[in-house]
Order: C-alpha cells, then structure tokens, then sequence
C-alpha cells in the first residue's frame, strides 16, 4: 500500500535542442531521463534544484541524440549507476564510445522496475535509431514523459491516457520555423513525420490525452530559435481555458535552467475512481 501522503517530484533540468534531462524522485530514490548536458552541468543543476544526486538509481536513455546523452558515460560513471536503454540505442551508443558504463537493456513495450519505480517504455516516431518515450508510476501516481516525436500514433496516444502529470513536446512555431534562416532540408526534417512535434501538434496530443486526474502539464523541446516561450504558454493557456481545465498547474520547460519541481502527491486521484 502506498502512503497517501507520499509524492513523487518530476523537475526538468532543462530542456531544447541544446540539452535535456529530466529527474524523477521519490523522498528516496530518484531516476534521471536522459542526460543531455555535461555531467558537471547536470550535476550543478541537480544540486541548485535540490535533487539529490545520491539517491539517483539509474540514467534511462531515449534515444542517442547527442542532446540526451551528452554527458551520459562520464554521469553514469560518477554516480556509479547503471545505463538503461533499448539494444538498438544501446548498440550506437557503445559503438560511439567503448567506454561506457553498465548498460541494461529494456525491450519497448515491457515494463521493468527501478527501484521505486515502474517503467513503461514505448516507441515513438522520431529520426534515430530506436527512440523511446517513458511512463513512470511510483504506487498510484502515473506520469508520462514524452518528446521528440514527429507525430502522434495511436501506441503513443494510448500510452499516455490518464497520466497525473505530462510532460510533451511543443518543439516550434511552424511560422517562425519557415522563416527561419535553417536549410530547406533541415526545415523538412523538423517538420517531418520522424522530427519533432510542433506547439500546435503539442497541444493536439494534449487534448487527446488530458485526462480529469491530470493534474500538471509541462511542455518541453522548445526550440530556441523556432519557438518562443511566451508563445508556448499563451497558446497553452488558451487550450486549457478552451477545455475548462484551469485548475491544472503548468509551466514550460527552459533550456538554461532547470524547472520548478512539479510534486504530485499520491491522494490526488482518489484510487476508487480508476477501479471499474
Ligand atoms: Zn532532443
Ligand atoms: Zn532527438
């Protein structure tokens, strides 16, 4: 039985293009997603967001975009943790660097715990060699942890149904992409069915997915060039004004610093209303 007064943190250390990681804890245990910066930076970051790097259990990886593991080996080294990840991610990443620490694979589709932890990983559409997204429950608490996808498929949709808390992709503003000075190619990309999902796209899965126990929404991956968080937040404050859901508590993830931590406590959803 889980103690009702239990909460799980959910703090972004920073997220978009140039880095991302995401640390989950217990008030024991904790797991990073991806570690997209430098490991003295992870580590500053974990430290100015009161994150305990002594309680971190493992580094679950996404996918082998040098923006989710950039300083993967040399933290996972450091913090004597091992390195979870699918085998093909798994495979680029040992052929990159031999000198990578304890991997352990997980196969998409089979959840497996981690301490505390129950990890559901799936596949999701993006361009690299076998990119996953995650839900984590902790007891009764479901969060769903999803960016860096093209578009939204019926798995990725059905994975992320009835989360406490989400945090999605609101990669860019189409217009603001177009005008970008970035190649035709790199725009194609982007765009793409294997790329990143755009604000309006973000917010499409959201009102696929929101659910009434959801409780807090992160959008995460805003590009710094193609995006604008001023523009993240008035549109998703307008879908959530548009779906009478103003009680939910939000925030959009920045790339230079880490979030406030998001607490979801274990009684926000009374467990009767799941049953049956
Ligand atoms: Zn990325
Ligand atoms: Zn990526």
């Amino acid at each position: 039985m889980s103690d009702p007064g239990e909460r799980v943190g959910i703090t972004i250390l920073g997220s978009g293009s140039g880095g991302n990681a995401i640390a989950i804890h217990s008030a024991r245990e904790t797991l990073l997603v991806d570690a997209g910066f430098s490991a003295r930076e992870l580590r500053r970051r974990m430290e100015a967001s009161g994150v305990d790097e002594r309680s971190v259990r493992a580094v679950l990886v996404t996918h082998e975009h040098s923006d989710h593991v950039k300083g993967l080996r040399v933290l996972a080294e450091q913090l004597a943790v091992p390195i979870y990840a699918n085998r093909g991610t798994a495979e680029v990443l040992r052929s990159r660097d031999t000198k990578l620490g304890k991997l352990v694979i997980f196969a998409p589709g089979s959840p497996f715990s981690v301490g505390e932890f129950l990890v559901e990983p799936f596949t999701i559409p993006h361009d690299a060699y076998d990119p996953v997204a995650f839900v984590v429950k902790h007891g009764p608490v479901k969060l769903g942890i999803a960016t860096d996808l093209g578009h939204v498929n019926h798995l990725v949709s059905h994975q992320l149904q009835a989360c406490d808390a989400l945090v999605l992709e609101s990669n860019h503003d189409l217009e603001m992409l177009r005008n970008s000075d970035r190649s035709w190619s790199l725009k194609q990309r982007i765009i793409g069915r294997h790329g990143h999902l755009s604000n309006e796209a973000g917010l499409d899965l959201l009102r696929q997915v929101l659910h009434e126990r959801t409780r807090h929404i992160v959008l995460a991956h805003a590009s710094r060039e193609c995006n604008d968080y001023g523009l993240v937040e008035t549109g998703l404050r307008r879908c959530l004004a548009e779906l009478g859901r103003e009680d939910i508590d939000w925030q959009v993830a920045t790339q230079d610093e880490g979030a406030r931590t998001v607490w979801v406590t274990h009684s926000a959803f009374p467990l009767s209303s799941l049953l049956g």
